[in-house]
């Protein structure tokens, strides 16, 4: 169940600062999944949260000093064993779509719940993942009436610049769950 608030009650909550508010008069129509490794290709769950939460440590790895400044977040992740945690109120405008486009509406963002897999481009994901997926949107669908036929991927609405959440993205296995 979603509360008044916007936050899940079955997700682990850790408030990030990455949001603001959604235009006035628009409704939340449309679920963009995402899919995200720290470092690129390896899965740490800690480092996702640490960047969404702005105290990225890079370390070493060139890749994430690249991206240690930016200012994004998602509403929700789901880590590779299943887990939910929510970083941003389903009523805010959380910053994971970037320049996008659904069919002719442009800011994606402020439309829509960003969903984050742990995963990459050339990785199965692991079913404990379309299984707490699959329960998130029965959620989303239900208490924010999200029709369960708007549900794209990031690269659907920003083609030529993401690919996320990739080629071994079940869509089929996704929707007989639902
Ligand atoms: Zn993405």
């Amino acid at each position: 169940m979603i509360s008044h608030d916007g936050i899940i009650n079955v997700a682990e909550f850790c408030p990030s600062p990455n949001f603001d508010e959604r235009p006035n008069n628009v409704a939340i129509d449309l679920i963009v999944i995402h899919a995200i490794s720290l470092p690129a290709g390896r899965y740490n769950t800690q480092l996702i949260k640490d960047l969404f939460l702005n105290c990225l440590d890079p370390g070493k790895d060139e890749f994430l000093g690249s991206i240690k400044d930016l200012k994004v977040s998602s509403h929700f992740l789901i880590t590779r064993k299943g887990a939910l945690i929510q970083f941003v109120s389903t009523n805010k405008r959380a910053w994971h779509a970037g320049i996008s486009n659904y069919k002719g509406r442009e800011h994606c963002n402020d439309f829509s719940i960003g969903i984050e897999l742990e995963g990459c481009d050339d990785e199965e994901f692991e079913q404990h993942q379309y299984h707490s997926l699959s329960k998130l949107i029965n959620f989303l669908s239900m208490d924010l009436k999200i029709n369960k036929k708007n549900i794209v991927g990031h690269a659907d609405i920003a083609p030529g610049r993401k690919t996320d959440p990739g080629p071994f993205f079940d869509w089929t296995l996704l929707q007989s769950m639902l």
